[in-house]
């Protein structure tokens, strides 16, 4: 699922020697691995405090304006403590739980301990090798992989696999896309849809807003996330482009139902291809608003592998 990169971080080093991975990614699922294992939780959503107090850390949720907060503690029965948004969604708060646990896990971290802020978690910013690190071992905490692949395998690769696996491990619907796609165990996409305009669109809107009789243009559902694996990878399904009114997934904003179908959609460079799409709507709360938002899952065959 990750491109290949230069790694310059001591973080990555140790987590690498630690583990004797070459790729820090691995390193870092095997350290959540061996948490997982040592605590022998099958769903460690469900007991994040025990997975936490494995680490000497106490969780507690408070009223903040970020994400989590890991704070080291001296003279206590705890090393540490986790600090969670308390208005976050549960799944949302579970990630940043794992987050913050996998600080306590990186090597140099360990060595000498300071306080992490993390205003957002599960951005997967590359920019800072230790967070996204943590990313990673968040996601294998909630989803571990010798338990989810088996999982996923028997749900099948289909739509209503998403939030059956999300249900389950206790883990976001974008969270879970990606280790679906992680899995590795076909040749999808998983595309994330949401109301939007485009860039220069949006430049218009904070100039001419100011004034009266400017109309804002309609919003289009816009790709915002794309997941994808095996021979899926291949297609670039660029960020922020629109799809028309008419398309299944636009249909599906306004449908219960998993919306199905061969479907044009664009790979870049101007050009399209016709994928076998299933799409279903999962509305998402955001700054107290209900925002609609549209999962499709892409094929290359309607011939989709489903429940064993
Ligand atoms: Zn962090």
């Amino acid at each position: 699922m990750f491109k290949p990169r230069k790694w310059h971080s001591e973080t990555a080093l140790r987590v690498c020697q630690a583990t004797g991975k070459n790729d820090p990614v691995e390193g870092a699922v095997v350290l959540a691995e061996r948490l997982t294992q040592e605590c022998a939780l099958s769903r460690p959503s469900r007991e994040l405090g025990k997975l936490a107090s494995w680490r000497a850390a106490k969780i507690e949720e408070i009223a903040m304006l970020d994400a989590g907060r890991l704070i080291p503690l001296f003279g206590t029965d705890f090393d540490f403590l986790i600090q969670i948004n308390e208005s976050h969604a549960q799944a949302k708060k579970n990630f940043s739980i794992g987050h913050e646990i996998g600080h306590t896990l990186m090597p140099d971290f360990a060595d000498g301990p300071q306080e992490r802020l993390d205003a957002e978690t599960m951005t997967w910013n590359e920019e800072s090798e230790e967070e996204f690190l943590c990313d990673v071992v968040a996601a294998e905490i909630l989803m571990p992989r010798r338990e989810f692949i088996p999982y996923l395998s028997s749900c099948g690769l289909q739509i209503q696999s998403l939030s059956l696996l999300a249900e389950e491990f206790g883990s976001s619907l974008e969270a879970t896309s990606l280790g679906m796609t992680r899995a590795g165990l076909g040749d999808f996409a998983v595309i994330v849809w949401e109301l939007g305009w485009r860039k220069s669109q949006k430049e218009e809107s904070l100039t001419l807003s100011m004034f009266e009789e400017w109309e804002a243009p309609p919003t289009k559902y816009r790709t915002q996330k794309v997941y994808s694996c095996g021979r899926m990878s291949d297609f670039h399904f660029p960020h922020n482009k629109s799809i028309e009114a008419h398309s299944l997934i636009a249909q599906a904003a306004n449908s219960d139902e998993v919306i199905r179908g061969w479907q044009e959609l664009s790979v870049g460079a101007g050009k399209t291809e016709n994928f076998y799409t299933e799409s279903k709507a999962f509305p998402l709360r955001r700054n107290g608003q209900l925002e609609q938002r549209i999962f499709t899952m892409v094929h290359l065959t309607d011939k989709i592998p489903t429940s064993k």
